[in-house]
């Protein structure tokens, strides 16, 4: 018996394949590598202290899937695989309904077809829009949405509802993550971006280590304590312990949840400056310029469905997320070589 994880080798599928074999599972990976290095698949079998069978496939493609399913006793899929860069989404729509939305679609095709029933869907607390007040509940509208890369979540989000309702076998646990940043406390795994990083913390972690001259803070005039945006920031540990409970709780219900992961702390722009510096000894010089078009003022989770369904809660405070993230780019300046 095992469990599936497409995405496997990427920022927070690399994090919770650890977290699942500490947790007992045996745990099959396909990656494409579209957006992660071969190099990570050593350091996640050092930490989790137990081979792991990785696949080059395309979850788009049946034929790569296939073998997977007939190789290995797969009874829950964790389903990372997907692109997430909201800018490129709106450069390239199709690439992104193609490879989030088909990709999906092919992957539960599949698992159909070989009885797999169980599946936890990475889902973004992007898709609660600009309209709903702060903290986001599961059960408050969304539709109104910004950009294609959110509307790829919506839609997967209903796809696999509607999949629920037609198969009352299947369960599918939705997780709406909100803002994952830190690294594994070993330093060997991390957030791992292409170029110039487009989120908050690996920008600052690049600043700290002297790859980039400053931060841009993009707005001081919000309506927050300090005027900077606020965002519920998460340990990506904490975040993989979601996804073992998500699927011990997919193993043992049906139909579908949507829950959403996060603290219910949130923090400014200009904290989170604050808090690394503290952590690291290091400053960071910023520069305050315009709003970045289509940020919200406020993203912050009501995890309380999450503790209610799945007994999990976040542990990791702001200053161990800093922590972790500077050991993580102290040890590896440019990321994973290979
Ligand atoms: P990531 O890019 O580091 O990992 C995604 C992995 O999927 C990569 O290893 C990539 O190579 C692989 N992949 C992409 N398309 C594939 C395909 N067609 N077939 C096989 N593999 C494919 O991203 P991440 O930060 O680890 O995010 C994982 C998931 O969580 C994504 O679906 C993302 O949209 C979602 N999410 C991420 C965040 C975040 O801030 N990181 C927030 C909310 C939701
Ligand atoms: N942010 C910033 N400078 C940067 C990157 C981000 O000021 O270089 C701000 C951004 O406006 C938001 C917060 O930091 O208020 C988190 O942004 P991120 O892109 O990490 O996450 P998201 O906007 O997707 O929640």
């Amino acid at each position: 018996m095992a469990v599936l994880i497409t995405g496997g080798c990427g920022y927070i599928g690399s994090h919770t394949c650890v977290e699942m074999v500490k947790a007992g599972f045996d745990v099959v990976v396909a990656d494409n590598y579209h957006n992660a290095k071969s190099g990570v698949q050593q350091r996640i079998v050092a930490l989790a202290g137990k081979e792991i069978p990785f696949y080059t496939c395309d979850i788009r493609k049946e034929t790569d899937l296939i073998p997977i399913f007939e190789q290995h006793d797969i009874q829950a899929v964790v389903h990372f695989a997907g692109w997430k860069a909201v800018g490129e989404s709106t450069v390239l729509p199709l690439a992104y309904y193609d490879n989030n939305i088909s990709g999906t679609v092919t992957l539960c095709k599949v698992m159909q077809r070989f009885g797999c029933h169980r599946l936890v869907f990475s889902s973004s607390a992007t898709v609660y829009g600009e309209e709903n007040p702060a903290p986001l509940r599961e059960q408050m509208p969304v539709g109104k949405v910004a950009n294609p890369y959110a509307r790829t979540k919506l839609f997967n989000e209903q796809i696999l509802q509607d999949l629920c309702i037609a198969n009352e076998k299947f369960s599918a646990v939705i997780l709406r993550y909100f803002n994952p940043i830190g690294a594994h406390e070993s330093g060997t795994i991390g957030e791992d971006p292409n170029g110039i990083p487009n989120n908050l913390m690996p920008y600052i972690s690049q600043v700290a280590i002297g790859k980039l001259p400053y931060l841009q803070v993009f707005g001081d005039d919000y309506p927050t304590h300090d005027g900077t945006g606020i965002r519920d920031y998460i340990h990506v540990v904490d975040l993989a312990n979601g996804h073992v409970a998500a699927v011990k709780y997919a193993m043992a219900h049906c139909g579908a949840q949507i829950i959403n992961l996060g603290t219910g702390i949130g923090y400014s722009v200009l904290d989170v400056v604050t808090a690394f510096e503290k952590a690291t000894n290091i400053k960071i010089p910023y520069q305050v310029v315009p709003r970045r078009e289509g940020d919200v003022t406020i993203y912050l989770a009501d995890p309380t469905k999450a503790k209610e369904l799945l007994g999990w809660q976040a542990q990791y405070d702001l200053e161990t997320m800093c922590r972790d993230t500077w050991r993580w780019q102290q040890n590896n300046p440019n990321g994973y070589e290979e």
